[in-house]
């Protein structure tokens, strides 16, 4: 018995398998009438449970388990049994029980002697094997110490099974780790690799087809600055479902970080007639478009409804590569495509674009180059008085000369600035370098106002203006300085934004709306920001010399806006002489201006040198431009 026991619990795979099996042998190999094996529950108040058994006396365990379930004298000696760690013998269950309801039923069942064997574990609860007879004074002391020994083999077995299958239960939780998305419980860029991996090595048997979606979202970025990760991360995973959702149920969906999703759908080629033959390219097109409808619907979180849009990048495998990274990487270009396209589309991966986005590449490998190697300069644009034509300020706007001579203008570069992160080093530069260039002209008698444009990125999510003080201030006053914000900038974040403008006017600069006209502002909401001037977009003194134009009442009524949120305005793009005098003509106050017909922005030894010209002038020649 004792050998077949032991083979049994090298063998055994699993905990029940291992006690049922145990009982069964017990009771084959030596003629045993019952053997049990039972356990205290997990838990320190629940109860004992027969968990295996066998053998021809196998009908009293109903009754057995009847007295066990409320307090007993049976109960108390198994519990004492596992409590001591020692073994229990009844040589003569009807000498030693005499009268007890449950000792009659043993009698009945044939059951005589008993041996009750503490399985004590050092793994999960511990119990008992009890062993029957139909013979009194069958367990005597050899017969114990075997089955001492049986017992001990037991609980050997008993603990390594049970650490075996924590181990394998720990095992099965990493990899759930390692291969999920814990924000939305998607399969993550691991899993991905693995699974494009496996299709990959599939010898193709033509009868698949398998294409990547790459899913990006538009107008995630600003959800999560301005309400905060709980907001966005609920949006997330909202969006998980939709698109989850959107699939059929053999598609894989993957969140890869951040807002960017993938799909990876696969469609069986047809060998029927050609026109029962559907391309994956279809199937992927229009699933992506399912997809982009699906994810545009509004979405309410946090209070909010919100409006999102998505652009969908498209791979076919394996024409778009053979390695997984690769197919993901060509499917992020395509989704790049569409964004730049528009966004909310569909793109199929091509090498065009892959050549394109090589070129992009090396130009932002360039921009940080420049940016570290300070190749950026300023330039600098007078800012006039309408009426006098004298130089009252200067406006800083950044170029990046290149080897061949060529100068850059900030709009071929500025845009992939701002979504590299750069923005916030250059801009500081950019305010550094104006506020020592206005000291300079200060010391040579020029007494000029600066102003300089800072981006949205600059204010938002953390402007700090006393950082933007700490640049300026060894060199100039901050109230020289006059910084330029964009309409639309103003309108992202109204309660930021107003706090935001406060601190920096505290700081002492003067601030301007930029591009004014462009944006949605209302008046409702400019009154209550510290604004000082308005700058009137030059699309509307296009307009002015225009005939049949309505510029001429929109610069009015601009004015009117202006002088009663008591700004003073300042017009762009100025190009010729009757646009400046229609503009003095209309303005009430003090007007500066600046444009073309006065002087383009230049560098700055010139500028010095039209200043230094220019306020040698007499008023009668003032009017003559550059
Ligand atoms: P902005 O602040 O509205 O600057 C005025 C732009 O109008 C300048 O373009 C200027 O060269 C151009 N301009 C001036 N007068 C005329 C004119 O008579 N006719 C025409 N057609 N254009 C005129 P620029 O220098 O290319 O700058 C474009 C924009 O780039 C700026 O618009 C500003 O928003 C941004 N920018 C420039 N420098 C910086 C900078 O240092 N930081 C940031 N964040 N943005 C900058
Ligand atoms: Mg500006
Ligand atoms: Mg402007």
């Amino acid at each position: 018995t004792l050998s077949a026991c032991d083979s049994i619990v090298v063998r055994s795979e699993s905990e029940s398998e291992l006690i049922r099996s145990l009982c069964q042998t017990i009771v084959d190999e030596d003629g045993y009438n019952l053997a049990w094996i039972g356990f205290n529950g997990e838990q320190s108040d629940s109860a004992f449970e027969i968990c295996a058994w066998a053998g021809p006396s196998r009908a009293f365990v109903p009754d057995l388990r009847q007295n066990l379930s409320k307090p007993s004298p049976c109960a108390d000696t198994i519990s004492w049994c596992i409590r001591t760690n020692t073994t229990h013998v009844v040589n003569d269950i009807a000498d030693t029980l005499p009268f007890s309801p449950l000792s009659e039923r043993a009698i009945t069942h044939q059951l005589a002697a008993a041996i009750m064997l503490p399985l004590k574990t050092e793994s999960g609860p511990s119990g008992c094997l009890t062993i029957y007879s139909n013979r009194t004074d069958h367990f005597d002391h050899k017969e114990c110490q075997l089955l001492e020994r049986l017992a001990a083999n037991l609980v050997f077995g008993l603990d390594s099974l049970r650490t075996h299958s924590v181990r394998e239960q720990q095992a099965a939780e990493i990899h759930y780790l390692a291969y999920t998305d814990a924000l939305t419980g998607l399969p993550n860029r691991r899993h991905l690799i693995h699974y494009l991996g496996d299709i990959l090595s599939t010898p193709e048997t033509g009868a698949t087809e398998y294409a990547i979606l790459f899913i990006d979202l538009d107008g995630f970025k600003p959800i999560n600055d301005a309400l905060g990760h709980e907001v966005g991360d609920e949006v997330l995973r909202q969006l998980a479902q939709r698109l989850q959702a959107s699939v059929r149920d053999s598609d894989l969906v993957v969140r890869q970080g951040g807002d960017e999703f993938l799909v990876v759908i696969s469609g069986a080629v047809r060998n029927g007639p050609q026109q029962d033959f559907v391309k994956i390219v279809d199937i992927a097109h229009r699933l992506a478009n399912r997809i982009i409808a699906h994810l545009g619907e509004p979405l309410t979180v946090g209070g909010y409804t919100h409006h999102l849009n998505a652009s969908v990048g498209i791979t076919l495998i394996p024409e778009h590569g053979r390695d997984p990274t690769l197919l993901i990487e060509n499917a992020d270009k395509a989704m790049y495509e569409a964004k730049r396209q528009g966004g909310g589309q569909s793109y199929l991966f091509s090498k065009d674009i892959a050549d394109s986005h090589q070129q992009r590449f090396s130009l932002e490998t360039r921009l940080r180059q420049a940016m570290e190697q300070q190749q950026f300069e300023l330039y600098y644009q007078p800012i006039f008085e309408l009426s006098s034509c004298r130089i009252v300020a200067a406006e800083a706007l950044i170029r990046w000369p290149q080897d061949d001579g060529e100068v850059l203008s900030p709009g071929t570069f500025m845009p992939l600035v701002e979504k590299i992160g750069l923005i916030n080093p250059i801009g500081d530069w950019v305010l550094e370098t104006a506020a020592r260039q206005l000291r300079a002209w200060h010391n040579q008698g020029l007494e000029l106002s600066m102003a300089v444009n800072l981006s949205i990125n600059q204010l938002y999510p953390n402007g700090d203006a006393e950082h933007f003080a700490g640049l300026v201030k060894p060199y100039v006053d901050p109230s020289w300085i006059h910084l330029e914000v964009t309409e639309n900038a103003l309108m992202e974040d109204p309660a930021k934004t107003e706090a935001l403008l406060k601190a920096l006017n505290d700081q002492g600069f003067q601030l301007a709306i930029d591009d004014f006209g462009t944006g949605y502002s209302s008046l409702s909401r400019l009154q209550h920001l510290s604004l000082q001037s308005l700058k009137i977009d030059r699309s509307f003194v296009n307009e002015l010399d225009r005939p049949d134009s309505k510029g001429e009442a929109l610069v009015a009524i601009i004015h009117q806006m202006a002088s009663s949120l008591n700004l003073h305005t300042i017009a762009e793009g100025i190009e010729t002489e009757h646009q400046r005098q229609l503009l003095l003509d209309m303005s009430t106050g003090k007007a500066w201006g600046q444009g073309y017909w006065f002087s383009p922005p230049i560098p700055a030894h010139e500028f010095e040198r039209l200043a230094k010209a220019r306020a040698r002038l007499s008023s009668r020649d003032e009017m003559v431009p550059f």
